[in-house]
C-alpha cells in the first residue's frame, strides 16, 4: 500500500521522528517507515530528494540504509524528547547523531553555479537520504545563536500518546496540537468517552 506522509511539523527532521506514530501509547508505536521503499517515499514528500533522485535510488539495496536511518531517528528524537522534558539526552544518541552528521558532511561537495555556491552530494547512492537527513537535522538542532533558533521552537503535540514534534512558527507560541484536525479531535473524543463511564 502507498504510504503518504502526515507532514505536519514544518522540518523533515522533525517529520521524520513522527513517523515513528503513537511513539508514547501503551499498546506501543506504530512505525510507517518499514522498507526502504517507504525511506524513499517519505524523503520524496518531504522534498528532501528530488523525484527525479529518488526514481534512481529506487532499486538500491537499502535495508542497512533504512536500519541507520531509523537509528537517527531515534537519537534524535530521543535528544529532543530530552529537551522538551528537561533532562540530559544519552551520550549514545549523542554519539549516533555525531556520526551521522560527519558522514553526511563527508558525502557533501561544493559546487559552483552562476547563482552562487552550492552543497550538492559526492554520488547519488543508497545513503543519500540518511545523509540528507543527517544534515537537515544538524541544521535544526545546532542552529546559531543569532540566528532564528529553531531548536528553541520545537514543541511536542498535547496528546500524551501522540506528541508528534513540530516548529511551533505561531504568533504567540500557542500552538499544542500536532494537527488539530486529527488530534485535537481525537482527544476530545477520547475525553468525552472516559466522562461517560464515569
Ligand atoms: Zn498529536
Amino acid at each position: 500500500m502507498m504510504t503518504t506522509f502526515e507532514l505536519i511539523a514544518g522540518h523533515p527532521a522533525l517529520d521524520l521522528v513522527n513517523t515513528l506514530d503513537w511513539r508514547f501509547r501503551k499498546e506501543g508505536p506504530e512505525d510507517s517507515l518499514k522498507s526502504y521503499d517507504d525511506l524513499l517515499r517519505f524523503s520524496e514528500q518531504s522534498n528532501i530528494l528530488t523525484v527525479a533522485q529518488a526514481r534512481k535510488l529506487r532499486h538500491a539495496s537499502g535495508a542497512q540504509v533504512l536500519k541507520r536511518c531509523i537509528e537517527l531517528r531515534e537519537a534524535i528524537a530521543e535528544i529532543l524528547y530530552a529537551r522538551l522534558d528537561g533532562r540530559s539526552p544519552a551520550a549514545a544518541s549523542l554519539r549516533i547523531l555525531e556520526r551521522s552528521i560527519q558522514a553526511g558532511r563527508f558525502q557533501q561537495q561544493l559546487r559552483w553555479k552562476p547563482e552562487g555556491l552550492e552543497w550538492d552530494w559526492k554520488e547519488n547512492a543508497a545513503e543519500l537520504p540518511l545523509w540528507v537527513l543527517s544534515i537537515s537535522a544538524s541544521d535544526l538542532m545546532l542552529s546559531d545563536a543569532g540566528h532564528f533558533d529553531a531548536v528553541h521552537s520545537v514543541r511536542a503535540c498535547d496528546n500524551p500518546e501522540c506528541r508528534w514534534l513540530f516548529l511551533d512558527t505561531s504568533k504567540n507560541h500557542t500552538r499544542r496540537w500536532c494537527d488539530m484536525k486529527v488530534c485535537g479531535n481525537r482527544m476530545k473524543a477520547r475525553r468525552f468517552k472516559a466522562q461517560q463511564k464515569r
